[in-house]
């Protein structure tokens, strides 16, 4: 069973390092973790692709995942060791199961993992487009939007034509895109232990209304997806940020008057430094 210790660190130091790798690409956390291991080694060359069609919905259901699984952690998931060795030992099952009937990612890593979402939004110009090495043989297991394979073309393969129109708004990426900062923050408004109404409520009420906020502020902007998806993934970072540098720091011990806002100024700059460069890299690619 996991002493309470390990619990807290892989919650609260080991998991917010995940986003910030994602800020620099989203292959380095894809080409090590250890679900995606288990995925690829029960891999089934002759299985499933995600057909073409099937990726016009194909982000919903890891969104649905993360939804249900994220504020679960306030339920058990961060503090009752049954419950994570749970999670654990049933999300290595589902990894396996569906590597066996999908090739490479297709069935698990690009269309159920809850962090994927996650990895398109804040992974969309990575710093350097390298492959992942786990798919070197790639087999196209997905069609449109595999961040192994896109890179900085990821999202844009997801929402094809529509990303030069409105339409990119109502897509699972527009909706992800614009929910996301609420429910960052709706997931952090609620403390562990509270009951399973008000957690859903607080998570789900916050997304909602962030994505009614910043999809009508898009709407009425006609702000262009390549500025509104990189704004509205750098607001929801530097939120996630703000919220969990306390955690993060508790788990280490590290004290001190200036040891948490030294942290967070350096991790919100990071982020604004993120964006600038994503606005940047897309002058760049219209003027090409
Ligand atoms: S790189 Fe190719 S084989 Fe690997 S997950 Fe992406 S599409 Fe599938």
């Amino acid at each position: 069973m996991w002493p309470q210790p390990v619990m807290g660190f892989f919650w609260n130091f080991v998991l917010p390092l995940l986003p910030l790798s994602f800020l620099m690409t989203p292959v380095l956390w894809r080409a090590v973790c250890p679900l995606a291991t288990l995925n690829m080694l029960a891999a089934n060359p002759r299985g499933r692709q995600l057909p073409s069609e099937v990726m016009r919905w194909a982000g919903w259901p890891a969104m649905l995942m993360l939804v249900v699984l994220v504020p679960a952690r306030h339920l058990g998931l961060n503090h009752e060791p049954m419950a994570f060795t749970a999670l654990v030992l049933g999300a290595a099952l589902v990894a396996c199961v569906l590597g066996r009937q999908y090739q490479a990612r297709a069935g698990f890593c690009n269309l159920i993992c809850p962090v994927l979402p996650v990895e398109r939004l804040y992974g969309q110009l990575p710093l350097a487009d390298i492959g992942n090495p786990r798919c070197s043989d790639c087999t196209v297991c997905t069609p449109r939007g595999c961040p192994d394979l896109a890179g900085s073309k990821t999202l844009p393969q997801l929402l094809g034509p529509l990303r030069k129109e409105r339409g990119w708004l109502m897509t699972a990426t527009g909706v992800f895109a614009c929910a996301f900062p609420g429910f960052i923050a709706g997931y952090f408004r609620v403390p562990d232990g509270a009951s399973a109404m008000t957690t859903y409520a607080s998570v789900i009420g916050w997304s909602l209304f962030s994505w009614l906020l910043l999809g009508s502020a898009a709407r009425v902007t006609s702000l262009a997806s390549r500025v509104a998806l990189p704004l509205y993934g750098a607001l929801a970072a530097a939120l996630y940020f703000w919220f969990a540098a306390p955690g993060a720091l508790t788990t280490v011990d590290a004290r001190g008057a200036y040891v948490l806002p030294v942290l967070r100024a350096a991790l919100l700059l990071l982020v604004g430094a993120w964006f600038v460069r994503t606005q940047r890299l897309a002058v760049r690619a219209t003027r090409g």
